[in-house]
């Protein structure tokens, strides 16, 4: 991280104002510890000049410029969400979630009916608390510049529901890209895919892709289906699809049967061709047609499957020997 330089102060009405914000000549605070502040803005630039920033007017203890960043974002950002919520315009954010992989949005002011600072949960204090129309908070914006939400804290959320949202701000130029923050969180404890009714974790989803393409061995028309994640990962072929999810693809015109190996004896469902008789298995020729498909050469459907407990599914993998040996390719 850079140096942080003071680039918040307020006036003497407690009004917040960006060192770029500012004007020289006027006396403010720091909103930290309200000494008071001299404005630093040279009007050159160069590589020696530093951005326009505030000092402490006498040498001040005690007061860290990471402290002033992260009271002002805070205090800015509540504003900006108060903002959104007043005009009641869709206020949206994005994150790569850690449950499934997929990239989710959100929208702050879906829920929300009141944004409070510092709000005192007894157990913590969350930067901003996010409150729904019950006064009851739904979300939790935790602003670090070096301090992460304490063990306390985040065991409160999780044990409460209450979606933790975390901003990292980096620089003390973050303070004037405020929306910009908010609308790409560092972290974001919630997935929007539905829980496991057994372990309580998230699900991943199961979508079943059916491709268009050609017989890698005869050349002619056929038709693949595979399973891959939200995020667009590949995960099986029909090895592992259920009698339902055979079905189902067969149903759409793809010829599935059983593959028996010559060499081991081992049986698994797979694509077939239905010219040659030839069978598209497993990960490296199947997984050709779904890279090939990806890269957008082949034409492919999509249909959301199932929800799959990724949890409970290692778990029954592990009890059950013959899927274990299935899995060893
Ligand atoms: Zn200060
Ligand atoms: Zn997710
Ligand atoms: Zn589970
Ligand atoms: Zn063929």
């Amino acid at each position: 991280m850079d140096e942080i330089l003071y680039t918040i102060a307020k006036d003497s009405e407690g009004n917040f104002f960006t060192a770029l914000s500012a004007s020289k000549g006027k006396i403010y605070y720091c909103v930290n510890c309200d000494n008071i502040l001299i404005l630093k803005k040279s009007g050159r630039v160069g590589p020696r000049t530093k951005r326009p920033h505030f000092a402490h007017k006498s040498l001040t203890r005690n007061c860290q410029p990471e402290t002033a960043l992260h009271y002002g974002f805070k205090t800015l950002a509540a504003e900006k969400l108060n903002q959104f919520l007043q005009a009641g315009a869709e206020f949206n954010f994005y994150w790569t979630c850690e449950y499934c992989s997929e990239v989710h949005k959100g929208n702050y002011i879906k829920k929300l009916k009141s944004v409070r600072i510092e709000y005192d949960l007894k157990y913590c204090r969350p930067d901003i608390a996010l409150l729904d129309e019950n006064d009851d908070i739904f979300a939790a914006v935790e602003i670090v510049v070096s301090h992460k939400p304490n063990d306390q804290a985040l065991n409160y959320y999780i044990q409460n529901k209450i979606i933790l949202i975390q901003i990292n701000l980096t620089s003390d130029d973050d303070i004037y890209k405020i929306e910009q923050k908010l609308s790409e969180p560092h972290l974001v404890k919630f997935c929007l895919n539905p829980k496991c009714s057994v372990c309580d974790n998230f699900q991943q989803k199961y979508i079943m892709s059916i491709i268009n393409g050609k017989c890698w061995k005869c050349y002619n028309q056929v038709k693949v289906a595979l399973m891959k994640d939200g995020a667009d990962k590949f995960l099986f072929g029909p090895e592992k699809f259920t009698p339902r999810e055979i079905a189902f693809a067969k149903e759409r015109g793809v010829n599935i049967d059983e593959y028996i190996s010559g060499l081991t004896g081992e049986q698994y469902n797979a694509n077939l061709c239905r010219q040659c008789r030839t069978f598209i298995r497993r990960f490296s020729k199947l997984r050709n047609y779904f890279n090939y498909a990806s890269e957008e050469n082949l034409p492919i459907q999509d249909f959301l499957i199932r929800y799959n407990c990724r949890c409970c599914a290692e778990k029954k993998i592990s009890e059950d020997d013959d899927w274990a040996q299935n899995l060893k390719w």
